[in-house]
């Protein structure tokens, strides 16, 4: 978007006229980005791989009008703008195109410089406007629907918990042993741990989402390593074992809380959905940097990932396995990250097999 502001407009011009097309090239070769067809069918082709933001058009042409031309084109590019070159007489047929919305401003021939840089600097305005307001609607049509599914969520995953530990300690006013309150306790101790994992998703999800990248160097022995050791007393208790594989001999610049949250969160779910009666239970995680980028691996032997479940897998809340009670919200805020660093990520699963994630990132 910024890259179009700055740069010179992509202006269409069509003319069954040569001469009109060599004298308007001539013209405006410095102002704007000039295409050139000598007939609509040219047009036609030109707008199959190019995106003017403003298409310019002689009135009188063989076969087909100006305005017919435009009418033809509205229907599959409905983007540009649409100028009409028209002659002094022609003025009484442009009515009905202007009251159809087909064109958005008409020039008399012969045709003032100042005009049509006048009129293009309009043209291209209204353009970026409208270009920058389509995408805030989008923004704000996903933003709803984000909310909805928030207030799902919010309603299931932090009541329930909650209405957990009311029962339970209800129960545990009336105990009758200490083994029975050991038993409520751990029951408490569960339904927290949930309620603060999920406040823990939510607010990686705003920290993610609203914050700005900060660019560093990243050594990946140095992080892989760290975010192992978040996880090494859960993973010595439930005996796994962690294998971290690394080469990197160049620098590698990217935004290391990004990175921290989006391995740790494949790490968390590496952990939580292993098979509980294997008893050799695997990850590895690997970092490759090589030429600008990194491929990073997160790979475990455990329950694995069912093919049809592995589409919705990066959606917000969506959980494929009732195995842990998780939020549903890590594999979302992980794909929203790498997004924001131009990554992608890739899956490699199947139900009982393990899973394999794979990033690749280019270095900033
Ligand atoms: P959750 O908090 O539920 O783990 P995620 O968004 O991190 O949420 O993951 C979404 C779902 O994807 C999980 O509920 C689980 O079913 C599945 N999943 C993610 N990672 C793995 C994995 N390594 N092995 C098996 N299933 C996984």
């Amino acid at each position: 978007m910024s890259e179009n502001r700055i740069a010179k407009p992509l202006v269409l011009y069509v003319d069954d006229e040569r001469n009109n097309l060599m004298s308007f090239k001539a013209s405006f070769r410095l102002d704007f980005e000039v295409l050139l067809a000598n007939s609509p069918d040219e047009a036609f082709e030109i707008l199959k791989k190019h995106k003017p933001q403003v298409i310019i058009s002689d009135y009188r042409m063989p076969f087909m009008t100006g305005v017919e031309m435009f009418e033809k084109i509205r229907l599959n590019y409905p983007e540009p703008f649409r100028v009409l070159l028209t002659a002094y007489g022609d003025v009484e047929a442009l009515t009905d195109a202007i009251n159809k919305g087909q064109i958005f401003r008409y020039i008399k021939k012969p045709w003032i410089e100042d005009e049509i840089r006048s009129v293009v600097k309009d043209a291209t305005e209204y353009y970026h406007t409208k270009w920058l307001l389509e995408e805030k609607n989008r923004e704000l049509t996903e933003a709803y629907k984000e909310l909805d599914r928030f207030v799902y969520s919010v309603s299931h995953d932090l009541r329930s918990p909650l209405m957990g530990i009311l029962a339970i300690a209800g129960f545990l006013q009336k105990a009758n042993s200490m083994e029975e309150v050991h038993e409520f306790g751990d029951m408490i101790t569960s339904n927290v741990t949930r309620l603060d994992e999920f406040i823990a998703n939510l607010l990686e999800y705003y920290k993610v989402k609203r914050g700005e990248l900060t660019i560093s160097s990243v050594r990946f022995e140095k992080l892989l390593d760290e975010i192992k050791g978040i996880y090494a007393i859960e993973m010595l208790d439930k005996k796994i074992s962690c294998e971290i594989k690394v080469t990197q001999n160049e620098e590698f610049r990217s935004d290391k809380l990004v990175l921290l949250i989006v391995i740790q969160n494949l790490l968390s779910n590496a952990i939580k959905y292993q098979k509980l009666d294997n008893p050799d239970k695997q990850i590895e995680l690997s970092a490759h940097v090589s030429k600008g980028e990194a491929i990073i691996t997160v790979k475990d032997n455990g329950i694995g990932i069912g093919k049809e479940f592995q589409p919705r897998i990066f959606e917000m809340f969506f959980r494929a396995s009732s195995q842990a009670m998780g939020s549903g919200i890590g594999l979302y805020n992980a794909k929203m990250a790498l997004n924001k660093l131009g990554a992608e990520i890739k899956i490699d699963s199947d139900a009982g097999q393990g899973t394999a994630f794979v990033i690749r990132i280019p270095s900033k």
